[in-house]
């Protein structure tokens, strides 16, 4: 089968490693097509995206690896785009092939302060306490409403980590993930994802950083994306060449279990339904 992975961090944000060695990597497990998705620059101060500066060298490195190794694997070029209030497009700039949308962040009305949803546990109390009244609810919504809302006015073509607000979650510490109101925030988001035709990633990154033992998003969402015809794609986020087919394997089998017969990848230039 083809391998693939076209979520992908290097030295140019907050990965490790130069984007040849993710290239050297993949070849060495087999893959067919990678794709590297720096986190896009942003608006606000940060020290885990990409600078505006270093843009133009990561499209051009890129580029070059792709000639260089043409033969041998497909290279794609995307950028992790956060989605947040005045935000910039990054759809259909000069040399990106792709955009995986995510929301790490949201902002707090009083302070103007940024604070993320999948930071530490520390991160995670801040959020909730600074921006959602300590109401776990109110965040569960709130970040939920920011993917719809992402899905609607800026579709990209794959969506981040769907449930990626477990990742502090383990062992229920803040919300029963089983309850009614937690599944029909999740199931009126698969709803716009269907509508968007974007495709859903499942994403092992949580597992190679040690976050999760099971990828996002959960096994039961899978299953309902089956019914609902949404497309997937199995990505690694990683951060270090090792950890660049993470459980795939298992997630491979896991999804054939489930009932998937395919992934939706970039392949020869388009996107294609690729067997599993
Ligand atoms: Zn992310
Ligand atoms: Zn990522």
């Amino acid at each position: 089968m083809l391998k693939s992975s076209f979520h992908t961090h290097s030295h140019f944000d907050d990965g490790t490693c130069d984007l040849e060695d993710y290239v050297l990597s993949a070849l060495e497990k087999d893959f067919g097509v990678l794709g590297f998705s720096a986190h896009a620059p942003v608006l606000f101060d940060s020290d885990w995206h990409m600078k505006q500066d270093d843009l133009d060298e990561y499209v051009g490195q890129a580029e070059s690896l792709r000639e260089k190794y043409r033969d041998r694997i497909e290279i794609y070029i995307g950028l992790e785009a956060d989605y947040y209030k005045g935000c910039v497009d990054w759809r259909n700039k000069k040399g990106i092939d792709y955009t995986i949308g995510a929301i790490h962040v949201a902002q707090d009305p009083k302070s103007g302060k940024y604070h993320s949803f999948d930071g530490t546990r520390k991160d995670f109390d801040d959020i909730l306490e600074n921006i959602y009244d300590r109401d776990i609810r109110l965040l569960v919504a709130g970040y939920y409403g920011l993917v719809r809302e992402m899905l609607m006015k800026m579709t990209p073509n794959i969506v981040a980590h769907l449930d990626v607000i477990r990742k502090n979650n383990q062992g229920g510490r803040y919300f029963d993930e089983t309850e009614e109101w937690y599944r029909d925030e999740v199931l009126s988001t698969l709803e716009v994802v269907s509508l968007s035709q974007a495709i859903l990633e499942i994403n092992t990154g949580g597992i190679a950083r040690g976050y999760t033992k099971e990828p996002y998003p959960s096994r039961w969402i899978l299953e309902y994306c089956l019914d609902m015809d949404i497309p997937v794609m199995v990505n690694s986020d990683s951060h270090h060449p090792d950890n660049i087919d993470c459980c795939f394997d298992e997630v491979y089998e896991m999804l054939k279990g489930v009932g998937f017969k395919s992934q939706r990848i970039l392949y020869r230039g388009e996107w294609k339904d690729v067997g599993l």
